[in-house]
């Protein structure tokens, strides 16, 4: 992909990097099938090419995120599927984190945005505070058709079935027949 960033904006590390990331897709579009988000929602901007638009263009013009950057960029789920089908090995995590980091110093989120972004850091990184999270969902469950949109769809989400959701501790296992490799599994994040 062709860029076209002044050398005054190259001095930036950042801007730097996220140049020679951009250099390496060729638009071809394979990302678009292994993008979950893409898959739901048929956009063009929910998939990784369209979002790598995106983000050349606030970064190339230097111009604060629009509405729209924020929510196709948010949107995207950092799993990253899309990096297993690029041909031509775009970083497309360290670019997005480029994006991110530019929505974050340029745009300004609304109240309801900062109060979900401020629960969503305190729940997710906290093994107790998910579970407590988890007992608290199941206990309004009965009542989510009251609540805000989007708090009831979180509600909905949540397990059904937090008690028997055992947490699983690091531990080593022995091999059931001859070992061959040491291997780390990961159960899972959330
Ligand atoms: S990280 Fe995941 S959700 Fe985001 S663009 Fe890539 S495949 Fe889609
Ligand atoms: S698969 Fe790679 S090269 Fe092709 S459009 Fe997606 S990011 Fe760019």
């Amino acid at each position: 992909m062709q860029t076209s960033f002044s050398l005054a904006q190259l001095n930036d590390p950042n801007i730097a990097d996220a140049n020679d990331i951009l250099r390496y897709c060729v638009h071809c579009g394979f990302c678009a099938a292994t993008c979950p988000t893409h898959a739901l929602l048929g956009d063009e901007l929910d998939g990784p090419r369209g979002r790598i638009y995106l983000i050349k263009d606030m970064l190339e013009q230097d111009r604060p995120a629009s509405d729209t950057d924020v929510l196709h960029i948010d949107r995207c789920l950092s799993c990253p599927s899309c990096m297993t089908t690029c041909p031509s090995g775009v970083n497309y995590m360290h670019l997005v984190g480029h994006g991110r980091r530019h929505i974050a110093a340029t745009y300004h989120r609304g109240l309801v945005d900062r109060f979900y972004r401020s629960v969503f850091g305190w729940v997710l990184p906290d093994r107790q505070h998910f579970k407590l999270a988890q007992r608290l969902a199941s206990f309004v469950r009965p009542i989510a058709v009251f609540l805000p949109g989007r708090l009831r769809k979180m509600v909905r989400l949540a397990s059904k079935r937090h008690k028997e959701n055992k947490v699983v501790t690091p531990d080593a296992f022995k091999a059931a027949t001859n070992q061959k490799y040491r291997v780390a599994l990961l159960t899972g994040c959330v």
